[in-house]
């Protein structure tokens, strides 16, 4: 973690600022590789890895830190499992649970960057382009195995990545190389930063995933400066037929073993790279290319620009994430003007998803 990051944390749980106290640091200084944030409240939160993870469970997922470390960490040896007897886990935070574990396991499978992802990122974001990030500091809610937040950054803007999931390791390791890149392993309801601190907050792919995606979306907006902007991308349910036996077979899927998920998605997807292969070399055929093109086939289309991996993590996260939202323009239109947004634009990405961007007053 770089020590300029504590300008801009604050504790979710209390709004006060960060006390850091450091283990570890490498060779330049500035940075803490390992060590604890201290809240006013009390409550500490690890550095492992140079990450700091910025959740309540942060003791129970690295016992090994912890117990390293225990002076730092007398409260989490008092009572072991004392939260969830008090508290038992609502069904939300089950739902959470589920989810963090599920990417967690996606984007380490998935994690290489098989491609660079610019074209990628731009299909996301447009009308926004490369010019629109430098300077600025951004955040990338949910950056996955790290293919936006790569690019946002190679753009120019400082970028803090956040992600709930053990996915923000293959993060760490995609994005190694760029030192405008911070990453926190962070929940969306509870986002460590003081308010108004980013000129932009997006979340690609992401907030449909939630229990509750609308309030996902409204917790981006106070730590975004005013005028600043927040963009998104969600799944559409303009595919109706083809979400509803997706949701069928999910009733299945999204309860086997992750391993099995990895075997089904596999199988879909090698049937699937038959199809757009069988596709691409058709349209390139003289003569046949310009009426293959015509076919109503959006989806080969679009494969036909991603290598296997991407088709198959797809089909993974179609089997495999515990929840899927699905969206209109008509729903982005109600998120958009209860969040009181300006300069507002909601477009689809062909049948398959809705962007959707607004700017603080
Ligand atoms: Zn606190």
């Amino acid at each position: 973690m770089k020590h300029r990051l504590l300008d801009i944390l604050a504790c979710p749980w209390c709004g006060q600022p960060f006390e850091l106290r450091t283990y570890d640091s490498p060779q330049k200084t500035g940075e803490t590789t390992s060590g604890v944030l201290i809240s006013g409240c009390g409550r500490r939160f690890p550095i492992v890895r140079g990450i700091p993870r910025v959740i309540e469970n942060a003791t129970e997922l690295f016992p090994d830190f912890v117990h390293a470390h225990a002076a730092d960490f007398t409260d989490a040896f008092k009572a072991p499992g004392r939260r969830s007897n008090i508290d038992p886990k609502s069904r939300t935070d089950d739902a959470i649970e589920k989810t963090r574990k599920s990417f967690g396991y996606q984007w380490t499978v998935f994690r290489e960057m098989v491609i660079d992802f610019r074209e990628n990122f731009f299909y996301y974001i447009r009308p926004l382009d490369q010019s629109f990030f430098k300077g600025k500091l951004g955040l990338d809610m949910g950056c996955g195995f790290g293919r936006h937040i790569y690019n946002a950054a190679l753009f120019g803007a400082e970028m803090v990545g956040v992600d709930l999931s053990d996915a923000i390791e293959s993060t760490a390791e995609n994005t190694r190389e760029l030192p405008n890149v911070h990453l926190i392993q962070a929940d969306v309801y509870h986002l460590p930063f003081r308010p108004g601190v980013f000129d932009f907050a997006y979340s690609i792919g992401v907030l449909h995933h939630l229990p509750d995606p609308e309030r996902g979306y409204q917790s981006l907006l106070p730590i975004v400066k005013p005028r600043g902007a927040v963009f998104i991308w969600v799944y559409s349910k303009k595919r109706a037929v083809v979400n509803a036996i997706l949701e069928t077979a999910r009733a299945v899927t999204t309860r086997v073993p992750p391993k099995v998920q990895q075997g089904l998605s596999y199988t879909f997807a090698a049937v699937d790279w038959w199809a757009i292969k069988a596709y691409q070399g058709l349209a390139a055929v003289p003569g046949l290319g310009s009426a293959m093109r015509k076919l109503p086939l959006p989806r080969l289309r679009l494969y036909t620009h991603y290598p296997f991996q991407v088709v198959y993590a797809d089909w993974f996260d179609r089997f495999a994430a515990p929840i899927r939202f699905y969206y209109d323009e008509n729903d982005l239109t109600g998120w958009v003007s209860r969040a009181k947004l300006t300069h507002t634009s909601i477009s689809p990405t062909g049948l398959f998803g809705w962007r959707a961007y607004g700017e603080r007053e």
